[in-house]
């Protein structure tokens, strides 16, 4: 018998997160999902199917356990449809209590290039160190859990994305893997800037970091 207390508190974990996916803009629509582990670990809080991150309630959100049995809810839906790839995911990492994945457009719009989000920042190389690239599976369709799972073996991976499709991220708490989601994000723009620049300034490769903007550099901008 799960814990009806644990399970109202981890819904209401999971709708906060929820939301401020949602208001960052790293998932509109009704896709993406979310999911986190009970109390008693064999059993996880999931999103539903065709629900949107901003219309999450306790009501819409399903409990399932983690042999893959779902547990009646008060509304007829069906777990996200993603459910196989999270249930792999715990079942592979004790350490994971967590898991989001999400359609955050400057990752994905990235990442369709067929090239990694390199960590660039200091941020990203001491919170994520590698952001690993899953390309689409056979036939160009979404990726699979066979795909998925065994990227995240290494305890070192927290993050992935999932080509042409969005990023996924484990941690210990939801918070923790949607502040990857945002990182993630952050990086890909960062760099959308950096190789926007670099073309406009004719550099061929970056130049290593300086303290202040060099006077140089400053020239070259006011004459584009
Ligand atoms: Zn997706």
């Amino acid at each position: 018998m799960l814990d009806q207390t644990d399970i109202a508190k981890r819904k209401d974990d999971l709708i906060a997160v929820a939301k401020r996916c949602f208001d960052l803009r790293l998932q509109t629509n009704s896709g993406g999902n979310l999911s986190l582990r009970l109390g008693e670990r064999h059993a996880i809080v999931i999103k539903a199917s065709g629900v949107g991150f901003n219309e999450c309630t306790r009501e819409n959100l399903q409990v399932v356990m983690l042999d893959g049995t779902i547990l009646p809810s008060e509304q007829d839906l069906k777990p996200s449809k993603d459910l196989e790839i999270h249930l792999d995911l715990y079942r592979r990492r004790e350490d994971v209590c967590a898991i989001l994945h999400c359609h955050s457009p400057w990752a994905t719009g990235y990442t369709s290039t067929g090239q990694e989000i390199p960590c660039l920042t200091v941020q990203t190389v001491e919170k994520i160190g590698r952001i690993p690239l899953i390309p689409l599976s056979e036939n160009s369709g979404t990726q699979t859990a066979a795909q998925i799972g065994p990227v995240f073996d290494a305890q070192s991976v927290k993050a992935a994305v999932l080509a042409n499709h969005g990023t996924i991220g484990v941690g210990k708490t939801l918070m923790a893997a949607q502040h990857l989601a945002e990182l993630i994000e952050e990086a890909a723009h960062s760099i959308f800037v950096r190789d926007t620049l670099m073309l406009v300034l004719g550099c061929e490769r970056p130049r290593l970091p300086r303290h202040g903007t060099h006077q140089d550099e400053l020239k070259a901008l006011e004459r584009a």
